[in-house]
C-alpha cells in the first residue's frame, strides 16, 4: 500500500515542506510533482486545491497517469520546496462538500432518494437526486434534520479498509472509480452515514455551521437540490442583506413590499414611454406639418437628442405632405449622430447617390432605396457642406 498524501492525511494541514521529485510541461503549461501534498486533485465533485510551490502560484490540481500534477503560473522550482494551499478556498470546500455527505444521507434515510451527482459550484452547490419532483414542504421537512445533526456535532472520520472488510461493512453506495484496486477510503459520519469518498472533509458536522437548501431544478431523470452551507451561507446572507437595503433605500419600501413596489415602479416606466411615444407621434407630425408648408423645395431640420427612428418617421411625414419637397434631417451631437434624406414622387433626384455623397461628406455610412436614405456618422460638424451639395443639385 502507498502512503496517502497529507490532504489526506490531515485536510487541516496548511503548509508543507517537501521535494520536486518531477518536473513537466502539458499542453505548454509547467506542472511539477512532488514527494507529498496537500493541494488537492480535482475528484468526487470537489474542486482542486489552489496555492503555491516555493513562492510560485498553483492555479490546478489534477492527477494525470497516477501522477498528482500541480500546474504552475510561473517557472518550477526545483528540490526542496514549501507548499502553501489557500486555506479559505478549501476550508469552504470542504463544508461544502462534508454538508452534501450530510445532505445525502438524510435525503436517503428521510425519503429514500439517492445521489447520483454533486457539483460544487462558484456560487452554490448542487446533488441530484433520483426523484422527478420535491415539493417545498419537502424541503422543509429535510432541512430541519440537517439542522439537527449539525448541532449534534457528530464526528467526521476517514480511514482505509482492505476489499475484505469493505465487502462486510454496512457502505451506503459501493461504486468504486473504474480501476480501482486496493484499499478503499471510507468517510464516516458518526452514527449517521458511511460511504466511499476520496475528498477532504471537516472534524465533526458542527463545522458545516449550517446548511441552507436554495430551491430545485428538474432535470432529465431527477432534481437537482441547491445548497449552501458554511461560511459562504453567511457570506450570502450578507450580500442578499446588503443588497436588499440598498433597494429598500432605492424604491422606500420595507423589505416586505419591495417586489410590489419595484412592481409598481416598472408599470409606471411602461406608462411613461407610452405617453413620450405618443408626445413623439404628435410632436413629429407638427414638425413635418410645418417643415412640408415652407416655400423651400429642400428642407432640413437638426434635433441633438433624437434618434434614427423619429427622423425617419418626420421625413416620411413631409414627403407624403409635400410630394414636390426634398428633405434633409439630422439628429445627435458629438461623436453620435444619424441622418435621414427623402425625396417626394415629384422630384427628380438619384437620391441613393446623393445619400452616399452626404454620408462620405459626413465621414459616415448608410443604405437606402427608392425615396430614402439613411445613415449613422461620426460627426455632423460638416452638416452645412452636406447640406450646401444637396441644395446644387438640379
Ligand atoms: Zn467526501
Amino acid at each position: 500500500m502507498t502512503e496517502p498524501f497529507a490532504y489526506e492525511r490531515d485536510p487541516f494541514l496548511r503548509y508543507l515542506e517537501t521535494d520536486v521529485v518531477n518536473v513537466g510541461v502539458e499542453r505548454g503549461q509547467a506542472f511539477v510533482v512532488l514527494a507529498d501534498t496537500i493541494l488537492y486533485p480535482e475528484g468526487g465533485g470537489q474542486p482542486a486545491d489552489r496555492g503555491g510551490i516555493g513562492g510560485v502560484r498553483v492555479e490546478d490540481v489534477r492527477t494525470v497517469e497516477g501522477q498528482v500534477r500541480h500546474y504552475l503560473t510561473g517557472p518550477p522550482p526545483t528540490g526542496r520546496v514549501r507548499v502553501e494551499l489557500d486555506w479559505a478556498r478549501r476550508f469552504d470546500h470542504m463544508q461544502q462538500h462534508t454538508g452534501q455527505h450530510l445532505l445525502t444521507a438524510v435525503a436517503e434515510q428521510r425519503f429514500g432518494w439517492h445521489t447520483t451527482a454533486f457539483h460544487l459550484g462558484d456560487q452554490l452547490a448542487d446533488i441530484e437526486l433520483d426523484t422527478a419532483q420535491i415539493a417545498p414542504e419537502q424541503l422543509a421537512e429535510l432541512e430541519e434534520p440537517i439542522a439537527a445533526e449539525v448541532r449534534a456535532c457528530r464526528p467526521v472520520t476517514a480511514r482505509r479498509v482492505s476489499p475484505e472488510e469493505f465487502a462486510v461493512l454496512p457502505v451506503r453506495t459501493r461504486g468504486l472509480p473504474e480501476g480501482h484496486a486496493g484499499d478503499i477510503r471510507l468517510v464516516e459520519i458518526g452514527g449517521l452515514d458511511l460511504n466511499t469518498c476520496g475528498g477532504t472533509h471537516v472534524r465533526s458536522t458542527a463545522e458545516i455551521e449550517a446548511l441552507k437548501l436554495l430551491g430545485t431544478e428538474g432535470m432529465r431523470g431527477g432534481t437537482r437540490l441547491f445548497y449552501v452551507a458554511g461560511g459562504r451561507l453567511r457570506r450570502l446572507l450578507g450580500a442578499h442583506h446588503e443588497r436588499n437595503a440598498r433597494l429598500r433605500q432605492l424604491v422606500g419600501t420595507s423589505d416586505e413590499e419591495l417586489a410590489a413596489g419595484v412592481s409598481a415602479k416598472l408599470e409606471q416606466v411602461k406608462d411613461a414611454q407610452r405617453s413620450i411615444r405618443a408626445l413623439e407621434e404628435e410632436l413629429g407630425g407638427a414638425v413635418a406639418g410645418a417643415l412640408a408648408a415652407g416655400p423651400d423645395r429642400l428642407v432640413d431640420g437638426h434635433w441633438p437628442g433624437r434618434d434614427l427612428a423619429f427622423l425617419q418617421r418626420i421625413a416620411k411625414e413631409v414627403v407624403r405632405l409635400a410630394p414636390d419637397k426634398c428633405v434633409f434631417l439630422t439628429a445627435g451631437e458629438g461623436e453620435q449622430g444619424a441622418f435621414v434624406l427623402s425625396a417626394g414622387e415629384q422630384v427628380q433626384v438619384d437620391l441613393v447617390a446623393a445619400g452616399r455623397k452626404v454620408a462620405e461628406i459626413l465621414g459616415g455610412r448608410g443604405g437606402g432605396a427608392g425615396r430614402v436614405f439613411q445613415g449613422k456618422v461620426a460627426t455632423l460638424s460638416r452638416r452645412d457642406e452636406a447640406l450646401g451639395y444637396l441644395s446644387a443639385l438640379p
